[in-house]
């Protein structure tokens, strides 16, 4: 569905908006603190806890629903990425969200990603984890990021721990460019099985739903473990490779969760990390979990 036929139907007090001017003569009138949750759409309960959090704690909740193209590698699921704004704009007026902002490429971006003003995060944020396997990726995402901040003038934005290293370069951009507002990091949703919400679960052949939940498994073993006082790294990532066997692991980590440095033992301050991708259909996931005692 279109901007125009959303626009038209009556009783509806979501606004879908497409392009800049609309949404900056828009967000003029919006009297009250404003709060945004950037997407890419295909939205399901995880985004949903975002957009109820972003509706309770401000005036006005502004949802981005925008594939980003320019975070996405040259060899990357950008064309098959699930594209549903119907049902994304049903969910955020049922959340309360005042505005959609989904905009098309072109009016997001003019020129090509290599004739592009971008913001590049620290090299050291960057050089490790999705940032390695994905380059380019974090450039890609801090710059639109910095661009809907910019246009919604939001004093708040929400964002999922699922995106653990997105979060935090994320925070980093904040404090270093001195954007004038709060992120608000918000818990990871799961099926009951454990599975983190991702739209890419959508891509899952049944047998690969039941292999993608040993990510969680892994994770949450891990945890058991720590709590032991004698589980090793070495300990904890052997056994998370023996349950993630039938997968392609990209990388299991252990970070300090307060300077996203790779962590030689685990402790309480332990955010472990995992990627990896399925055998059928190659789709690449990710999920995480901090340690505690
Ligand atoms: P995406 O549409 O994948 O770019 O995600 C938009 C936002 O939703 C990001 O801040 C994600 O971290 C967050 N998000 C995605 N999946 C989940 C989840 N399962 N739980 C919580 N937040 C999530």
């Amino acid at each position: 569905m279109n901007a125009t036929k959303w626009k038209m139907k009556k009783e509806k007090k979501l606004k879908l908006i497409d392009n800049i001017k609309e949404l900056k003569e828009e967000i003029k009138h919006l009297r009250g603190t404003i709060g945004l949750v950037p997407t890419m759409g295909a939205l399901h309960a995880g985004h949903r806890s975002l957009i109820e959090r972003c509706v309770r704690e401000n005036d006005n909740a502004i949802v981005s629903v925008f594939v980003n193209p320019i975070q996405f590698g040259v060899n990357e699921d950008l064309d098959k990425y699930p594209r549903q704004l119907n049902s994304d704009c049903q969910m955020c007026e049922q959340c309360g969200a005042k505005i959609v902002f989904a905009p098309k490429v072109q009016e997001m971006y003019s020129n090509k990603k290599d004739d592009l003003t971008l913001i590049c995060p620290p090299y050291s944020l960057v050089d490790m984890l999705c940032g390695k396997s994905r380059p380019g990726h974090f450039d890609g995402v801090c710059s639109v990021v910095a661009k809907l901040f910019n246009l919604t003038k939001a004093q708040r934005a929400y964002f999922g721990k699922k995106d653990a290293q997105q979060l935090f370069i994320i925070k980093r951009m904040v404090q270093d460019l001195n954007f004038d507002l709060e992120i608000v990091p918000c818990e990871i949703v799961r099926e009951e099985n454990n599975l983190a919400l991702s739209s890419r679960n959508k891509y899952l052949t049944e047998q690969e739903k039941i292999l993608a939940l040993n990510i969680s498994k892994a994770l949450f073993e891990a945890v058991k473990l720590y709590k032991t006082n004698t589980a090793t790294k070495r300990a904890i990532i052997d056994n998370s490779l023996k349950l993630l066997e039938d997968l392609d692991v990209e990388y299991i980590e252990l970070v300090d969760k307060t300077t996203f440095e790779l962590q030689q033992e685990p402790n309480d301050n332990t955010l472990m990390l995992i990627a990896s991708r399925t055998p059928q259909t190659k789709t690449r996931l990710i999920d995480n979990i901090e340690f505690v005692k």
